[in-house]
């Protein structure tokens, strides 16, 4: 059984350990908490039991989650196949697990990287071996969502960008391959210029949020509205892409306003605090008008 560690146990973590354990792959789930790893395992043991409530799941929950172990440290990267990085979206954080995976891992195992927007050449930069790097950005909620962009740094190897693509498949996920490493890659770049011009509109006091998530779900056809998938992504994620955005030549997909940073320094980062362009119930639910009223 092929060997998949996953290094950070947030929103992303959790849903790429349950996509990959649902698939048949051990793996191995490290944050820096045993609490963290805890939770996740709490969450992921909810959404197979969803999953099978509604027959999609081919085998017991019970079966998947015992594939899973939760990890305190990067140790057991040395006996597995493939890394998939989704800790916090920060460079330098990154760069540190990257350096610390390369004194770890064998050789040839592939280590990709969740991130939404850092560039992937960046990240493999000081490495001994960058061609083993890629980046591998899922959309979330993981379980749900079938895209995933395979994205190829300045030295990733044309065979690790292949193999990236064949891990996804293997995931039952549609992979898009992103040629060439550019700040968002490329549906980060096309959803952050909406959101940047949502939230533009937003802060001027020229439409509420829910009249945009209505407007884009009836008028464009999309699944959710720009404030619905940012609450969910969660808006500290959302400001450090940002800001990334921002440093690194692409500021015109950034907000000219501050509001998602005002919102999170109040701690509104969106369904994982309770509120953020919304509120929700203790559950997750998002509460409707009238339960609103009532709050
Ligand atoms: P999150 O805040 O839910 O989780 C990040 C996790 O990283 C936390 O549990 C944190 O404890 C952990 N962490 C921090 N330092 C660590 C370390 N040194 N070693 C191991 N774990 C560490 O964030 P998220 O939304 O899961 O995002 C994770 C990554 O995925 C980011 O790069 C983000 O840009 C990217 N991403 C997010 C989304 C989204 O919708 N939220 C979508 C695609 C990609």
């Amino acid at each position: 059984m092929e060997k998949v560690l996953i290094v950070g146990a947030g929103f992303m973590g959790s849903g790429i350990a349950q996509v990959s354990a649902q698939a048949g792959y051990r793996v191995h789930l490290m944050d820096i908490h045993l609490a963290i790893t805890d939770k996740a395992l709490k969450d992921i043991r909810w959404s197979l039991e969803k999953l099978a409530a509604k027959g999609l799941l081919k085998e017991p929950s019970e079966k998947v989650l015992a594939r899973i172990s939760p990890e305190k440290d990067l140790s057991s990267a040395s006996e597995v196949d493939w890394v998939i990085e989704a800790a916090f979206e920060a460079e330098e954080l990154k760069r540190g697990i990257f350096q610390e995976l390369e004194r770890i891992c064998k050789p040839e195992t592939p280590l990709a990287t969740n991130t939404s927007s850092i560039p992937i050449t960046r990240l493999a930069e000081n490495l001994r071996r960058p061609e083993r790097v890629l980046g591998l950005h899922f959309f979330g909620p993981v379980p749900l969502m079938g895209l995933v962009e395979v994205v190829k740094g300045e030295k990733t190897a044309p065979e690790i960008f292949e193999r990236g693509v064949a891990f996804i498949q293997s995931l039952g996920k549609t992979p898009v391959r992103v040629q060439r490493d550019i700040p968002g890659f490329v549906m980060n770049r096309i959803f952050s210029a909406a959101l940047r011009e949502a939230v533009d509109l937003v802060d001027q006091g020229i439409v509420s949020p829910e009249d945009v998530d209505v407007g884009m779900r009836l008028g464009y056809g999309w699944n959710a509205g720009p404030f619905e998938i940012a609450d969910n992504a969660g808006l500290d994620t959302c400001a450090r892409v940002g800001k990334t955005m921002r440093t690194l030549g692409a500021g015109h997909l950034a907000p000219i306003s501050n509001l998602i940073e005002r919102m999170v320094a109040e701690g509104r980062l969106g369904r994982k605090t309770g509120k953020g362009f919304y509120r929700y119930s203790p559950e997750g639910k998002r509460l409707s008008w009238e339960e609103k009223k009532n709050k």
